[in-house]
C-alpha cells in the first residue's frame, strides 16, 4: 500500500502523517534537533508549553524559515547529518504545542496560548491541544471555549485534544462548536486502543499516536524483531510504518541525526496483512505513561 505522505484533518488542513516529538528534549538541544530533522525531511515538530523547549523550537523553525546567515546563528550545525534546510516558506512547516495542566480554563488558556505563541516566535499555531482532560478539575469544556476563540480568530489552524478518554470525548461533542481534529493519545503495539480509534473514526477525530515505540521498549518485541529481519528494516521502521498504515499521525523522538533518519526512512516499503495482523496481536493494555484518570 502506498499512500500520501499527508492527510486532510476534518476542517480541509492538511497534516503530514509522521512529524518529529521534542518531549524530553532539553532546551538548548531543540533547535539543533530540529534542524537535523528538517535535513532529513521532517516537516512537523510536535511540543509543549510543559516540555518548556518552545524557544528552541522556534529558533531550529525560524532558522529554517529566515536565511542561512539567521540559522547558522540559531542552531549551529546539523550534527554532520547533510546541509541544514535554508529558505523554507512558514507553511512548510507545521508545529503543534499544547496548553498545560495548569492553565485550564478560559482566559488561563488565552494568556497560555500567548506565551506560547511569542515562545515560539511563530504568528500562528497550526495545531493547539489540551494537553490532558484533567477531569479532576472540570474546565475541559472552558479551556475548548478558549482555543475555539483562537480558531476563529485565526491564530491556530486546528485545535484538539491529547489523552481525552471516549467520556471525555461525548462531553466536548455536547458542549462544543468545533470537533476536535485530532486526539493525541498513548498508541503502540503494546497499547493499540482499538476501540478509541473506532470511535475516532465515527466522529472525524484523527488519531495520532504519542510514543509511538513503546518509548522504545516495544523495539525488542521479538515479533517486532522478527519482521525488521524479514524486510531488512529496523524494529523502528517496522513499528512506524505499522502506525501509518494503520492511519495514525506519528510523532517519535529520537536524539540523534542517524535515528531521526531512520524514523523517517519509512515510506518505500510494505507490511503485508499477515504482517499487520501479527502486530495486531502484541496488544498488551501496557501504559509506558500515565492514565488519563491519573493526571489533573
Ligand atoms: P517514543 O515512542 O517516540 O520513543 C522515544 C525513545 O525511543 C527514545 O528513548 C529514543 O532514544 C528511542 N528511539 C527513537 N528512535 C529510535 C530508533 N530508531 N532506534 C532505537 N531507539 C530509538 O517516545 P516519546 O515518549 O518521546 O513520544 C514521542 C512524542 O510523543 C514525544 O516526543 C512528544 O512529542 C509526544 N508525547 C505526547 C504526550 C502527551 O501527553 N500528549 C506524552 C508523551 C509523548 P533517543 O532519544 O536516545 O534517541
Amino acid at each position: 500500500m502506498r499512500f500520501p505522505a499527508r492527510m486532510a484533518l476534518n476542517n480541509g488542513v492538511q497534516m503530514d502523517r509522521l512529524g518529529f516529538g521534542l518531549y524530553k528534549v532539553p532546551p538548548a538541544d531543540a533547535g539543533l534537533l530540529v534542524a537535523t530533522a528538517l535535513t532529513a525531511g521532517y516537516r512537523r515538530f510536535d511540543t509543549a508549553a510543559m516540555y518548556g523547549n518552545e524557544v528552541g523550537v522556534g529558533r531550529g523553525i525560524g532558522g529554517a524559515i529566515g536565511d542561512a546567515a539567521q540559522a547558522d546563528s540559531a542552531v549551529g550545525t546539523t550534527g554532520g547529518s547533510g546541509e541544514a534546510v535554508h529558505n523554507l516558506m512558514r507553511e512548510d512547516v507545521f508545529v503543534t504545542t499544547k496548553v498545560w495542566n495548569d492553565h485550564h480554563g478560559y482566559d488561563a488558556t488565552l494568556r497560555a496560548f500567548d506565551t506560547s505563541i511569542s515562545n515560539l516566535g511563530l504568528d500562528y499555531i497550526d495545531l493547539y491541544l489540551i494537553h490532558w482532560p484533567c477531569a479532576g478539575k472540570g474546565l475541559f469544556v472552558e479551556t475548548y471555549k478558549a482555543m475555539e476563540t483562537l480558531y476563529r480568530e485565526g491564530k491556530v489552524r486546528a485545535i484538539g485534544v491529547s489523552n481525552f478518554q471516549p467520556g471525555h470525548l461525548e462531553e466536548l461533542m455536547h458542549k462544543a462548536e468545533v470537533v476536535p481534529a485530532v486526539n493525541q493519545v498513548e498508541l503502540h503495539p503494546w497499547l493499540q486502543q482499538t476501540s478509541l480509534r473506532t470511535l475516532h473514526e465515527q466522529l472525524g477525530i484523527a488519531t495520532e499516536a504519542w510514543s509511538p515505540l513503546g518509548r522504545g521498549q516495544v523495539l525488542a518485541d521479538p515479533a517486532i524483531v522478527s519482521l525488521a529481519h524479514k524486510h531488512a528494516r529496523t524494529p523502528a521502521q517496522i513499528i512506524l510504518r505499522w502506525h501509518l498504515q494503520l492511519g495514525n499521525l506519528v510523532i517519535p523522538k529520537a536524539s540523534s541525526a542517524e535515528r531521526i533518519k531512520e524514523n523517517f526512512d519509512v515510506f518505500d516499503f510494505e507490511l503485508d496483512s499477515g504482517d499487520m495482523d501479527g502486530i495486531a496481536g502484541l496488544e498488551r493494555h501496557h501504559r509506558t505513561g500515565s492514565h488519563p484518570d491519573n493526571v489533573n
